[in-house]
This record gives C-alpha cells, structure tokens and sequence, in this order.
C-alpha cells in the first residue's frame, strides 16, 4: 500500500489549508496537503473575490485559489489530489487515509475542509449559481448597485445580509417563508423601516428564472414571477465538513468542533482552521489568517517551543 509520511497534513486545500501549507512549508516542515477536488470547496465556486487584499476587484475564486496553490508548492509543500475518508488520531502519529486507499502518516494534523453550504434544490438555483444566486451578500452585494434583489430566507443571518444588501441595492425584496422569522424582531423591525426593503412573510421563492443570468423569481402566495437581478438565498444553512473525523475530535451541541484560541483541537497534534470553525464571518481573509495561526502552532507543538515563532526576516 502507498503510504507518505511527513511532518504535518494538512485536509483540505483552500485558502485556510493553502494558507497554512505555505507556513509549515517555510519553517522546514514536510507538509503534504490533501484535497479532493480544487472545485469542490467555498473559494473554488466562487465567481469573483473582490475583496481579497492586493488582489484588485476581478479575480476569480479559482485564479485565487490557484495563486495560493502555487505559492505554497514553491516552499515545498505538496498537493495530492485525494478524498479523505477516514483518520486515525489516536496515536502520536496520526493516519490519514483516502478512498483511493494511499495513506498518510504525520506527526501533525490541520483539519481545513471547509462547510459546506446545504444548497437547495430550487429550480434555477445551480444552473444560475454565480449569474444571479448567491450565498453571500457581504461577498456579492457591491456588483448590485442600484439593482432590485430578492433576499429568501426567516434567520439572523438572512436579515443581516439583507441590510448589507440594501446599503447598495435600488430595492431588496424579502420573502420569508413562514408567518414568523427566527431572526430577533428587533432586526426584523429595523430591516423593514428602511425606506428601500419590502417584507413578506409567508410567501416562499420557488424557482429562480433567467437564460444566463437571473431575470425574475417566482413567489408563493399569489404565485408570480417579479423581476430581479440577484437572489440571496439563506434557507439551508451550513454545516461544517467532519464526516471523516469519525467522532474522535469532541464537538459541541451545534455539531461543531471544539477548538480552543490556538486552534488545537480536542486531540494533541490536531488542529483546525477556515470555515470548518463554524464562525459568522466566511471570508478568504479571516480564514488565509487562521491557516497561518493554526501553523504556527503546529511548528510550536512539533519543535516544542514556548511561543510561536515569527515568520520574517
Ligand atoms: C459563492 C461564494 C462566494 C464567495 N465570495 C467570497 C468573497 O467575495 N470574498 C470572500 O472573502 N469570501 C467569499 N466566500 C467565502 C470564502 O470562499 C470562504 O470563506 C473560504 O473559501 C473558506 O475557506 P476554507 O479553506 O475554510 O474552505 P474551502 O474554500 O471550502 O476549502 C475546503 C477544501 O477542502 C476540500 N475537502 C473537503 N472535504 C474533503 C475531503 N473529505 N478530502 C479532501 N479534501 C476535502 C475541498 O476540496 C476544498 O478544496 C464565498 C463563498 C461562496 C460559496
């Protein structure tokens, strides 16, 4: 069987795991980075990162994604194109194995696969996932200046998005599902009195339409096709990626893992970082940031120092 050993693996290959590959691969550590699939996580499907500093307002997710790779190859890190299926933390050194039966022994682990945004199935939504349907108005909102768009949804979330939504939006359009918003109503009251949104309760989005772009959604409650040019959906929720942790990591009652400030899990020489942690904000920047906390702490675990050491000349 094929098995490489190194100093530290690192799951998940995005900006979190990238991140922390071009760190580890500095201070001199073998670093292996194990991802599935380029395309497969939050910053490969992402159309357009505009805000990531340095980088100006067109880059792609993937343009993105592939400068990060490259950056951390040139340190020495190397990328092995797998899809983790279990792990084994028991031990000092850890196994890591895939479902193409190679595995992978370290003395160290980064978990950086990411969440996964539950999409739904709404007709329209994949097709015009990136022409009009987003996730993500902190991510999305400033390409609507001045346009009308539709927020689905009834949590906190959906109504913060909608307010960032109306900050540059002509009109934004709330449908919420139910008759009542899990949201707090003081969020909900605040949404509503600005001069530029509209909520419905009770009327749900049941079809995103357009050619190449979103042109309209169609709502419940009279059923009608009202214009838009972008489609907020915040119905489903996300869920962080452990299904290969097999139960060993401790989790809270949420479903997430438990991490303490230096990103160390439950387990020694396990550690965590990016969207996995369940946190409010998802973007490239925090989580480029926590992939390099997570590594420092990984070359501080493996050298045994008191404090991280700094990264510069
Ligand atoms: C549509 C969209 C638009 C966005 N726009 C912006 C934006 O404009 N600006 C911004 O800052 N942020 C944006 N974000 C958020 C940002 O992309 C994420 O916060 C960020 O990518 C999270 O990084 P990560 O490394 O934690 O996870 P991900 O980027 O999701 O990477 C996780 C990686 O883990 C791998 N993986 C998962 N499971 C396994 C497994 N079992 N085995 C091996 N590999 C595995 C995946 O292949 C993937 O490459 C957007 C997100 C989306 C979905």
């Amino acid at each position: 069987m094929n098995t490489e050993h190194c100093d530290v693996a690192i799951i998940g290959g995005g900006p979190a795991g990238c991140s922390a590959a071009i760190y580890t691969a500095r201070a001199d550590l073998k670093t292996v980075v194990i991802d599935k699939d380029m395309h497969a996580g939050a910053l490969g499907m992402a159309h357009i990162i505009a805000n990531y500093p340095g980088m100006g307002a067109e880059m792609t997710g993937m343009g993105l994604l592939e400068k990060m790779r490259s950056h951390a190859e040139s340190f020495g890190a190397s990328f092995f194109k797998e899809k983790v299926n279990g792990i084994d933390v028991r031990h000092p050194e850890k196994t890591v194995y895939t479902t193409s039966g190679r595995m992978f022994k370290a003395k160290a682990l980064i978990l950086a696969t990411g969440s996964m945004g539950k999409s739904g199935d709404l007709p329209g939504e994949k097709e015009l996932l990136g022409a009009g349907v987003s996730y993500c108005a902190t991510c999305d909102a400033a390409f609507y200046h001045g346009k009308q768009v539709a927020v689905a949804g009834r949590t906190r979330e959906a109504v913060e998005e909608a307010m960032v939504l109306a900050r540059f939006a002509s009109r934004v359009l709330f449908f919420c599902p139910a008759s009542t918003f899990t949201a707090p109503s003081e969020d909900v009251d605040r949404l509503a009195e600005l001069d530029n949104v509209e909520v419905f309760t009770g009327r749900k989005v049941k079809a995103i339409n357009g050619e190449r772009f979103v042109e309209s959604v169609r709502v419940s409650g009279p059923d009608e096709d009202i214009a838009v040019d972008g489609v907020f959906l915040y119905l489903t929720g996300s869920a962080p990626v452990l299904d290969y942790t097999g139960g060993q990591l401790d989790v809270c009652e949420n479903g997430c893992l438990l991490v303490d400030e230096r990103f160390r899990s439950s387990v020694e020489g396990v550690f965590v970082a990016g969207d996995i942690l369940c946190k409010e904000v998802k973007q490239v920047v925090v989580v480029a940031s926590e992939g390099c906390r997570a590594a420092l702490e990984v070359e501080r675990y493996l050298r045994g120092r008191d404090k991280p050491r700094q990264d510069y000349h």
